[in-house]
């Protein structure tokens, strides 16, 4: 089964307006041309207007770091008395089309869980939103031998309910937290084999067509050095990209390293 790798760089709370246009504008030439993977940044609230602009014509898409999600009247409130949160349908208003969920500084520094996840997960699709769904055991955990239980609890509880044709147009980040931001990669093997096992998960939820369709994105300290080993191997679909996606030649670099 061929996916198309897909990159995606999530700035966390970085960038100013100028910064972010400057650093699309960097990223598009370096990217001309290279059809063969999906790209895409994902820039803070303030800034997708301007990066939605200096994308405008260029491949390369827009996502959000995070979604408000309340069911109001059994529907997703797209409105309301929810001071300083963004719906779906605002989103989707700003040019957006993927959206972050889960991210393990989020579940840390917010309180997400999965079942807050899935919710989120169900209002991206109500406005057509696609979600990366974010996935990964901490260090205390890997140490113990638990990464591949901790996996599965959070992707049968971010997925509960999902059916196989939504699950599809999803993307799975494999974050493990001790590699995010802390220079400490996992290696190609320990990525491959947590891709794996989250695949046979899914293939057990659903069907081995459906979990073979998933992309399961790499993310932890991905650079450019590290980019082509851990993208060459079988389950690794891409990755999901902090700090090396605030320099558009590391960005860009990473990206090209998928070329296949
Ligand atoms: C992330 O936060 O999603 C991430 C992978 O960060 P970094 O690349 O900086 O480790």
């Amino acid at each position: 089964m061929s996916r198309k790798p897909f990159v995606a760089g999530n700035w966390k709370m970085n960038m100013l307006r100028s910064d972010a246009e400057k650093l699309v504008n960097e990223l598009k030439p370096l990217l001309e041309g290279i059809d063969s993977v999906d790209a895409a940044v994902c820039p803070t609230f303030t800034a997708l207007g301007k990066v939605a602009d200096a994308l405008a014509g260029s491949k390369i898409m827009l996502g959000a770091q995070n979604i408000h999600t309340v069911e109001k009247d059994g529907a997703f409130a797209q409105n309301g008395a929810y001071t300083g949160e963004l719906s779906a349908e605002m989103l989707k208003d700003a040019c957006v089309s993927w959206v972050i969920l889960g991210h393990s500084e989020r579940r840390q520094y917010f309180g997400e869980t999965d079942a807050g996840v899935n919710a989120k997960v169900k209002s991206c699709f109500a406005q057509s939103l696609k979600p990366i769904v974010c996935v990964g055991e901490t260090l205390a955990e890997r140490d113990l031998e638990q990464t591949n239980a901790v996996v599965e609890v959070q992707i049968r509880g971010c997925f509960a309910g999902i059916p196989a044709d939504q699950a599809k147009e999803c993307v799975i980040a494999y974050e493990p937290v001790w590699a995010i931001g802390t220079g400490r990669t996992a290696t190609p093997q320990q990525a491959q084999d947590v891709h794996a096992h989250i695949r046979s998960v899914l293939a057990s939820m659903y069907d081995k067509a459906t979990a073979d369709a998933i992309r399961i994105q790499y993310g932890g300290s991905m650079k450019p050095g590290n980019a082509a080993e851990l993208l060459a191997q079988p389950d690794i679909d891409g990755g999901l990209i902090g700090g090396a996606s605030l320099k558009a030649e590391d960005f860009a670099a990473i990206i090209k390293a998928g070329v296949k």
